[in-house]
């Protein structure tokens, strides 16, 4: 019997066409789908009819399948012959756990790929008009997890991003918004760092809200700003007055 292939690939950040080409063709080849909830299903609609399609992320009240059972599904159809794509929200490789993916692919002896998406941070942030960089304005960017900086020893050192990075864009933090603003304040930060919050970025139901430091978790519960979202905190959340007017006249001309 041939060998499996596992390639674990990147969707995009919500948008079916930011997905590349090559992620596209892999879709395409597939024998077995693995998806997470991040990914846009009509992606799943370039698929082979006959190609198993198998949901692995948390559906409304439940728990999401295990990281472990998902890897033991890959392996396990990998194992059998197939191609298997591990498809996976943005990038596999940002926030993604393809790297777990790639070591378990790795220690079962199966030939792997690993192709690279737009992240959500990219991504939305194009879409919402704010450059990550901007000459004069921001010479770096960080992408920073959100999700735990309620932790004992946190691994995230949030004094060091304050001081020594221009613009923060922060994942999975919309739970922990109040904690982070505090923590990047207490840094030194100004309370009148402009901050956005874009949900669902890139996607028809994009919503962005901008506001400062010191109201963002407020403007946030109004607003009912919920996962997924990003934060990006830095001055060039200004420049977005200036360049999204035109922005929307393109999208509207050309759908
Ligand atoms: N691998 C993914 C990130 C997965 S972590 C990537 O490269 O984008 C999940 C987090 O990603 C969410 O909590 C949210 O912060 C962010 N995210 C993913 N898609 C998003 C989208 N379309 N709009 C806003 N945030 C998004």
């Amino acid at each position: 019997m041939r060998t499996g292939i596992i390639s674990i690939v990147g969707a995009g950040p919500g948008d079916p066409e930011l997905i590349t080409v090559k992620a596209l063709r892999r879709i395409q080849n597939a024998d077995v789908i693995l998806y997470d909830r991040l990914v846009n299903e009509e992606l799943l609609g370039f698929a082979r009819p006959e190609a198993l399609r198998i949901y692995c992320g948390k559906a409304p009240g439940r728990h999401s399948m295990p990281q472990e059972a998902t890897e033991h599904l890959m392996v396990e159809h990998a194992a059998m012959g197939k191609h298997v794509v591990r498809l996976k929200g943005g990038d596999p490789l940002v926030f993604g756990r393809g790297g777990e993916e790639a070591l378990t692919a790795a220690a079962a002896g199966i030939p792997y790929e690993i192709i690279p998406g737009m992240t959500s941070a990219i991504g939305a942030a194009a879409s919402a008009g704010i450059p990550l960089t901007h000459r004069g304005i921001a010479a770096s960017f960080a992408v920073v997890t959100g999700s735990r900086c309620r932790e004992h020893g946190a691994p995230v050192d949030w004094a060091a991003l304050a001081r020594g990075v221009d613009t923060l864009v922060i994942y999975m933090g919309m739970a922990n918004l109040g904690e982070i603003r505090a923590q990047l304040i207490q840094s030194g930060k100004s309370a009148a760092t402009p901050v956005a919050l874009i949900e669902n970025g890139t996607t028809a139901l994009e919503r962005t809200v901008t506001g400062t430091l010191g109201t963002i978790d407020k403007l946030a519960a109004v607003m009912k700003i919920s996962n997924p979202a990003l934060i990006v905190i830095g001055e060039v959340v200004n420049v977005r007055e200036q360049l999204l007017g035109l922005q929307q006249t393109v999208r509207a001309q050309i759908g």
